[in-house]
């Protein structure tokens, strides 16, 4: 989910729906909204010259949507062998049973409270099907249990909620927290600079193709944000409704609850550093 619309200095991409690498389609699920950009991305990922396919994030519960994906990796020649979730939030994860129960398969995820089947997935994780390698890379911050996906042959990542085609992402507080957001962007930062990542297969929004950019932008946003709420804390803006009046206001009032909580988070890891005083 979201906590803006597409802002100013952002870098721009391309593909919302299809092809978007060598391995990587998009399939768009009819879930549009302010918080979930044009809707949620459903990634079939597969070797090109494999029958098997691995699908991140089924979406929503839509029946229509689910069997979708299901025809697409069928008519390029593919079976689903695996299901794979970035998060929890129902946007990404609420389908994944049925679509488990269409395709036949498991589903793996960090948080043992969505997985189908006995593995789960975590950090340094590499999962192969079918010649096809995704390796799992921790990514806490947009919630405790939010991962990204390292494709090396496509030098492209998969990133769920945590970098967004377009605006930024909502620090899901108290489930997320600021200080393992910050990690997890210099960890895919460190994706972009040591391991030649190129490309953002995002959770919302389009496709990314300057990752490094993406990366640095998103610190540099967050960075920009946490000096605008310390500065309106010491300003007399104390409580999070005042300061998402304040900091948020060129922001539509209907991300306004999201920004809320990105604005506790932020506050929180002031209070952590020492930046702010207790509440
Ligand atoms: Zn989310």
């Amino acid at each position: 989910m979201t906590d803006a619309a597409a802002l100013p200095g952002q870098p721009r991409g391309g593909v919302l729906s299809g092809p978007a690498t060598a391995r990587a389609v998009n399939v768009l699920a009819p879930n549009a909204s302010a918080m979930t950009l044009d809707g949620t991305n459903t990634w079939i990922v597969a070797e090109p010259d494999s029958e098997l396919a691995v699908v991140i994030d089924p979406g929503p519960l839509d029946d229509v949507h689910l069997r979708n994906v299901v025809d697409i990796a069928e008519k390029a020649g593919k079976r689903v062998a695996l299901t794979l979730l970035t998060h929890g939030h129902p946007d990404h994860a609420e389908g994944a049973g049925r679509f488990a129960e269409l395709t036949g398969t498991k589903v793996r995820a960090l948080d043992p409270a969505l997985r189908l089947g006995d593995e789960g997935l975590a950090a340094g994780n590499v999962v192969t099907t079918g010649g096809l390698e995704l390796r799992v890379v921790s990514t806490p911050g947009h919630t405790a249990d939010s991962l990204c996906f390292h494709l090396p042959a496509d030098r492209a990542v998969l990133t769920g909620d945590t970098i967004l085609g377009r605006g930024t992402t909502v620090v899901a507080h108290p489930d997320g927290r600021l200080g393992d957001y910050l990690d997890s962007l210099r960890r895919l930062r460190s994706l972009t600079v040591d391991d030649g990542v190129h490309m953002v297969l995002p959770g919302h929004g389009p496709v990314l193709e300057d990752a490094q950019g993406a990366v640095e932008f998103y610190l540099a946003h967050r960075a920009h944000r946490l000096a605008q709420v310390e500065t309106a804390v010491e300003d007399g803006y104390t409580t999070s409704s005042q300061v998402v009046a304040h900091v948020y206001a060129d922001v539509d009032r209907s991300l306004w609850p999201a920004a809320e909580l990105s604005v506790l988070a932020q506050l929180d890891y002031l209070r952590e550093h020492g930046l702010i005083g207790e509440a």
